[in-house]
């Protein structure tokens, strides 16, 4: 009887995991991680804070991918190769910039939302979508502030958000909770494991055309001169897209459908500078982007150059609508 039950139930979470995301075209998720320097990402820590780290976490932070991954995708970035889409290097000026494809009028963290619709309202209506199929989950408050002009057109668990438009479950409510009573020292987020959680609990239950996924302890920890918590962030992210990548393989046609795009929202100042950012004219605004899956070719490090504005028409144009301006190099269909 034991057995009739389990191999009922088996045959139940197989049936509606495969029923979720049969047939529903391409996919894209946007995976975002704030505030990590360049230097970081492409070459490890540095001399300037070798006396902050203990000998054996000194070198290399991105380990999983720069061994596994870097390879399968291709790789924007070095030098001012890739840069930001907004006038300075601040959040929300940059993440309003990847949402809207040009820079907007916000030059700090406490302008006003966005004025037009994003890419995400946008390739809602265009492919005339269910609202479940565009999710955003955020640690930082003000990414509502960028990710829609109308955010009841798009799901959204962004911090201290606990939403209600159907989608909601018991286990995301769990997760909710305790990232309530959990909260980080620093004010308006979360803590970038329940959203990382939230994020991949959605992914996997509701298969979204649509995912964006943004993360911001590492900026914060920037911002508090923590530089050994700053490199626990990145190594963090480094599992968490491990995680994510394998996930996706593991969700057959899904995952083979979906094309996954990582990125900062602005880089930090050299040397002792390194705590802020917006303070260089140039060197915050060089940074990388990572894209691999469906229409992207296996170059690894690419010398092709870009910016966050071809963000919005490359997700559009990989999803079958119309860009609105120019795509990526080394992404075609
Ligand atoms: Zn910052």
């Amino acid at each position: 009887m034991k057995i009739t039950i389990g191999l009922f139930l088996a045959f139940i979470s197989i049936s509606s995991f495969s029923q979720v995301c049969k047939n529903k075209g391409p996919n894209v998720i946007l995976f975002t991680w704030d505030g990590v320097r360049s230097h970081e990402f492409f070459n490890g820590t540095g001399i300037f804070h070798a006396n902050q780290l203990p000998a054996s976490d000194r070198g290399e932070i991105l380990k999983t991918f720069w061994s596994k991954h870097a390879s399968e995708g291709t790789v924007f970035g070095g030098g001012s190769r890739y840069q930001i889409g907004s006038k300075i290097a601040i959040s929300l000026p940059s993440y309003q910039a990847i949402m809207v494809g040009h820079p907007t009028n916000c030059m700090n963290n406490k302008c006003d939302s966005i004025q037009e619709v994003s890419v995400l309202e946008n390739v809602r209506e265009f492919l005339n979508l269910e609202k479940k199929d565009i999710a955003v989950f955020a640690s930082w408050n003000r990414i509502l502030a960028a990710a829609a002009l109308d955010s009841n057109k798009i799901t959204h668990g962004i911090y201290p958000e606990i939403f209600d438009d159907g989608t909601q479950d018991e286990q995301m409510l769990k997760i909710q909770n305790e990232a309530m009573i959990d909260l980080p020292k620093w004010k308006g987020s979360r803590k970038d494991k329940y959203t990382f959680e939230l994020g991949m609990h959605y992914l996997k239950k509701h298969c979204p055309r649509l995912l964006y996924i943004s993360l911001v302890d590492s900026d914060e920890f920037g911002h508090d001169g923590d530089y050994p918590n700053y490199v626990r962030s990145l190594r963090q992210y480094d599992e968490y897209l491990d995680q994510l990548i394998n996930t996706l393989n593991s969700m057959g046609e899904y995952g083979r459908q979906t094309t996954l795009l990582v990125t900062t929202d602005h880089s930090r100042g050299p040397g002792p500078l390194w705590l802020g950012h917006a303070i260089t004219s140039y060197s915050e605004k060089n940074v990388f982007l990572y894209a691999k899956g469906r229409g992207v070719k296996a170059t690894g490090r690419t010398k092709e150059m870009g910016n966050h504005t071809n963000i919005r028409p490359t997700i559009e144009y990989l999803l079958g609508v119309t860009p609105t301006g120019e795509i990526l190099p080394n992404i075609s269909l």
